[in-house]
C-alpha cells in the first residue's frame, strides 16, 4: 500500500505541468524584472544580441557611450565606473577607441591591482608557519608561481583569481582543521575580480578589443535562466526549475547548490522577495502564472532548506 502511495506521489511530481515556456519566462525580461540574487535590474537578452554586431564600438568612444548610454542605469556598480571614465576620458581624446582608452590607465591599475594582489598574498603566505610541512611546501611552490605572474609585466599567462583559488582549495583539502581552511580560502576571495574591482577591470579588458569592452559593460546584467538544482544534480531543464538571474549572478554560482550561492549573497532572500513581488504585480495584469510563482516559491524554501521563505500571501 505504501509502495504504490510513493509511486503515485514521483509521478505526480513528474507530471507536474511546466508553468511557463521558455519564450514566456524571457518576455518577463521586458518588464525591468530585478535578479533574483543581486537585485539589479536586467537587461532582455534581446536587445543584448542586437549590440553584438554593432560595428559602431570599434570606432571613437564618443559613438560606442552614446550606444550604451540608455543602459547605463542598469549597469553593475564597476561597469558603471569605467564607462563613467569613458564619458570624461573621451571628451580629451575623442578620436581614441574604449581599447586606447584603456591602454592609457592600464599601467596605473595594474600597479594599484598588484599592490592588492601583494597584499593579499603576503597574508596567505604568513599560514605557512602553521600549516602541516606538505601543504606548507605546496602552497610555497604556489605562491612563487604567482608571483612570477603578477610580477612579470607580460605573463606568458595573466593572473587568474579563479584558477588561484581552484588550486589553494586543491593544497588545502586534506587540512582537518575546517576552520583554518575557511580562513585561508575567506582571505583568498578578497582578491580583486573584474567586476568588484575598476582596477582589475581594466587590466583584464585593456588586453580586449574595443567591441568586446564595450559589450562587457552590459553583459553582467543580462537576464538569464537559472537552474535552481544544478543540471549536473539532475536539475530539469525548463520553468518549473528555472529562476530569472542576471549573468554576472549566474556565473558565479557555477555548479554550486543554492546554499553555497545565499552564503556568498547575504541578501538574497531579500532580493528574491523583491523579484518574487514584481512577479506578482505582472500576474495581476496577466504578464506573469500563478503556477509559475507559487512553484518557485515552494522551490527556492526547499532547495534553500528554508532560509528563502518568500512571501506570496498577495498573489
Ligand atoms: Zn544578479
Amino acid at each position: 500500500m505504501d509502495k504504490k502511495f510513493v509511486k503515485k506521489e514521483n509521478l505526480s511530481f513528474k507530471c507536474k505541468e511546466i508553468p511557463l515556456t521558455r519564450k514566456e519566462l524571457k518576455n518577463l525580461l521586458n518588464y525591468h524584472l530585478p535578479c533574483l540574487c543581486c537585485g539589479m535590474e536586467m537587461l532582455h537578452p534581446d536587445i543584448y544580441t542586437d549590440l553584438l554586431d554593432n560595428k559602431d564600438f570599434s570606432g571613437p568612444a564618443i559613438e560606442s557611450i552614446s550606444i550604451l548610454e540608455p543602459y547605463e542605469k542598469i549597469m553593475h556598480p564597476v561597469e558603471r565606473q569605467v564607462f563613467n571614465m569613458f564619458k570624461s576620458m573621451a571628451v580629451k581624446y575623442p578620436e581614441k577607441s574604449f581599447q586606447e582608452l584603456l591602454l592609457l590607465k592600464k599601467d596605473v591599475h595594474e600597479l594599484a591591482l598588484v599592490k592588492i594582489q601583494n597584499t593579499i598574498f603576503n597574508k596567505i603566505n604568513f599560514y605557512r608557519r602553521i600549516l602541516p610541512k606538505k601543504t606548507a611546501r605546496a602552497l610555497r611552490k604556489l605562491m612563487i608561481r604567482t608571483n612570477d605572474i603578477i610580477f612579470d609585466p607580460e605573463p606568458h599567462k595573466p593572473f587568474s583569481r579563479r584558477i588561484f583559488i581552484h588550486k589553494l582549495k586543491g593544497i588545502l583539502k586534506n587540512i582537518n582543521d575546517t576552520k583554518l581552511k575557511e580562513e585561508i580560502i575567506t582571505i583568498a576571495k578578497r582578491l580583486p575580480r573584474s567586476s568588484d574591482e575598476v582596477c582589475a577591470f581594466v587590466v583584464k579588458n585593456a588586453r580586449k578589443r574595443s567591441q568586446i569592452i564595450a559589450l562587457n559593460l552590459i553583459h553582467p546584467s543580462v537576464g538569464t535562466f537559472e537552474h535552481l538544482q544544478p543540471k549536473c544534480m539532475n536539475g530539469q531543464n525548463n520553468s518549473l526549475n528555472f529562476a530569472l538571474e542576471c549573468t554576472y549572478c549566474n556565473n558565479s554560482r557555477h555548479h554550486y547548490p543554492l546554499s553555497v550561492q545565499i552564503e556568498e549573497n547575504p541578501f538574497m532572500p531579500e532580493n528574491a522577495q523583491i523579484q518574487v513581488n514584481k512577479l506578482i504585480s505582472l500576474c495581476k495584469k496577466d504578464l506573469c502564472k500563478k503556477e509559475y510563482i507559487k512553484n518557485l516559491q515552494s522551490r527556492l524554501k526547499e532547495l534553500s532548506q528554508g532560509i528563502i521563505d518568500l512571501n506570496i500571501d498577495t498573489l
